[in-house]
């Protein structure tokens, strides 16, 4: 088996508020990462910013802030949200970095050219200034901008196009045979579906006098890199690729790079393609998560849905979210939360659940032993681990919280708390069994509540139980 495991987030767009859908990408790879760690290996989470991106910049410029200034806020921010989900990642990229993501992407850009992958073109199309976008026909609402309702102008301009279509074939070959991964099956289908119809070319630079914010193309500074040999290149530039390999080495190929539904055809097509190209490795697997909706509809301020991580976390602690996240949503569709079922499945799943639990059996263990319980540490946690290694996180969790029922059921039936009244020995041997099962449930739960895991551990080398409950119920 590999010794290393390298997870992504996507790099986000630097909005200046951040919402579920950042807590629960980062959350899951979190999650992931800390469940391979714990199997041993050797592991790297990346996220970060995608921070050449004109339309955001130019609303900061207009609000007479600096660039720069914003940017490093909206990091702030992210690192903020991470270290309040006990988040452990390795790296936050920013794209506008030129140290660190700017040479890997002019790297690979002049690769893509000694291929002979990049050619010059005239693109023409209808372009909206305001969302610095092109749009073809079909787009627009009634020949408008389905954002700003304006007219948009037919232009030309020069630009670099990368041979894409000449990958469709190859890449189809790859995804049909899991040589990349593409989690769920659905979305899977769904990219071989798109690469039957083909791919065409697509434009890789714009004029550096219509995007002001980005990186120069090598070689010809009118042109500047746009999006794709920017963006997507942030998975190789941040371990090095272009300056300093020793990072690349040990953990390119990516094991997976986890997204949402609406990025899947940058990474499942244009990576890959762009990959191929510059003759690196692809990468492992794709985990194609959903939308955490509220009351069945996607959040939004009109429909007054809105959860923030934020209020989550302030009333019920980071792992309560994180245990939401992992267990009531799966990873491969939409999963949805209110505050009602958040508030529920809390009460059930950890104040019940593992916080009661844990009290009950170190109540009985400290009352009843005589020592703390010593543990073997190695246990074959294989089955466990399986789930993690296939992305069900979900049903990792369902594995965890059904030991815990288990328990519950055991202390319920055999009621060891009063056989050790009459018959000492076999009462303690019970406890001391129950101690050695509640270990195990801590060392599973490391991945979604590291904090909660070390608690009871420390519990049961201490032979104590908690002063106050793990976690407290709310009416
Ligand atoms: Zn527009």
């Amino acid at each position: 088996m590999a010794k290393n495991f390298y997870i992504t987030t996507p790099i986000f767009y630097p909005n200046a508020k951040l919402h579920m859908g950042h807590a629960y990408t980062v959350t899951i790879c979190d999650i992931l990462a800390r469940a391979q760690k714990l199997q041993g290996k050797e592991t790297y989470l990346l996220t970060g910013a995608d921070e050449n991106t004109g339309k955001i910049l130019k609303v900061v410029e207009e609000q007479g802030q600096t660039v720069e200034e914003y940017l490093n806020q909206v990091t702030l921010n992210f690192k903020d949200l991470y270290s309040k989900l006990g988040i452990s990642y390795d790296q936050f990229i920013k794209t506008s970095d030129k140290e660190t993501h700017w040479p890997g992407a002019q790297a690979l850009w002049k690769k893509l050219v000694e291929t002979g992958d990049i050619y010059k073109a005239t693109y023409s199309g209808l372009y909206c200034v305001g969302c610095e976008t092109f749009y073809t026909e079909k787009d627009l609402v009634e020949g408008k901008c389905p954002v700003h309702l304006t007219v948009p102008e037919k232009i030309e301009e020069e630009n670099y196009f990368f041979k894409l279509s000449k990958y469709t074939q190859i890449i189809k070959e790859k995804i049909e045979s899991n040589e990349l991964l593409i989690v769920p099956q659905t979305r899977k289908n769904e990219i071989v579906a798109l690469l039957d119809r083909g791919l065409e070319d697509i434009s890789f630079s714009r004029p550096i006098k219509n995007v002001p914010h980005g990186i120069p193309v090598p070689g010809d500074p009118s042109q500047v890199i746009y999006v794709w040999c920017d963006a997507l290149v942030n998975y190789i530039s941040a371990l090095g690729y272009g300056r300093n390999t020793e990072l690349f080495e040990k953990f390119w190929p990516a094991n997976v790079h986890v997204i949402g539904k609406d990025i899947l055809r940058f990474h499942a097509a244009i990576w890959p393609a762009m990959l191929l190209s510059a003759g690196l490795p692809l990468q492992k697997s794709l985990l194609v998560h959903g939308l955490i909706t509220s009351g069945g509809h996607k959040m939004s301020k009109t429909l007054g849905n809105v959860i923030d991580p934020y209020e989550l976390i302030e009333e019920y602690g980071f792992e309560a979210v994180r245990y939401y996240l992992a267990r009531e949503v799966s990873p491969f569709e939409d999963g949805d939360l209110t505050k009602e079922r958040f508030k529920e499945s809390y009460n059930a799943n950890l104040a019940n659940g593992i916080g009661n639990l844990t009290s009950r059996i170190m109540k009985m263990a400290q009352d009843n032993l005589d020592a703390p319980v010593s543990i073997a540490e190695r246990e074959d946690m294989s089955q466990y681990f399986a789930f993690y290694d296939s992305f069900e996180i979900s049903k990792a969790a369902d594995f965890v919280w059904n030991e815990i029922k288990s328990l519950d059921q055991y202390i319920q039936e055999n009621q060891p708390f009063k056989v050790v009244k009459t018959d000492k020995e076999a009462g303690q041997k019970m406890i001391g069994e129950l101690v050695v099962r509640l270990y195990s449930v801590a060392r599973m739960l490391n991945p979604i509540l590291p904090e909660t895991s070390e608690k009871i551990k420390a519990l049961i080398k201490e032979n104590k139980t908690p002063e106050v409950p793990l976690f407290v119920r709310k009416d």
